[in-house]
């Protein structure tokens, strides 16, 4: 089980940081501790970084997957989660029972 309840509870309350200009002042590197801190907190309530984080990753330069601060993120994952995520869905694939067309 996980506590997406939460996990999106913290979304908000980082988007209300964000829409208030918290995140303006402290500047991207004491944001980017900030929430990354905020999230090592969320381990001990069983939330999901993932949930946490999205839609912000990109503007907070923050992968979901490996909690650090990257530049190069697609759907919020950096290349070399991506790439682990890539291998992890492929070895996925090849264990499925093979389906004629
Ligand atoms: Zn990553």
């Amino acid at each position: 089980m996980s506590n997406h309840e939460g996990s999106y509870m913290l979304n908000k309350v980082l988007r209300l940081l964000e829409a208030r200009g918290v995140f303006t002042t402290l500047g991207p590197e004491a944001t980017r501790r900030l929430v990354i801190d905020i999230e090592k907190l969320s381990r001990d309530h069983d939330c999901n970084s993932n949930e946490i984080l999205e839609g912000m990753e990109e503007r907070l330069g923050i992968c979901w997957s490996c909690m650090t601060a990257q530049t190069d993120l697609i759907d919020g994952m950096c290349a070399s989660c991506r790439e682990q995520e890539e291998r992890v869905q492929s070895r996925y694939r090849s264990k499925q029972p093979f389906t004629p067309p």
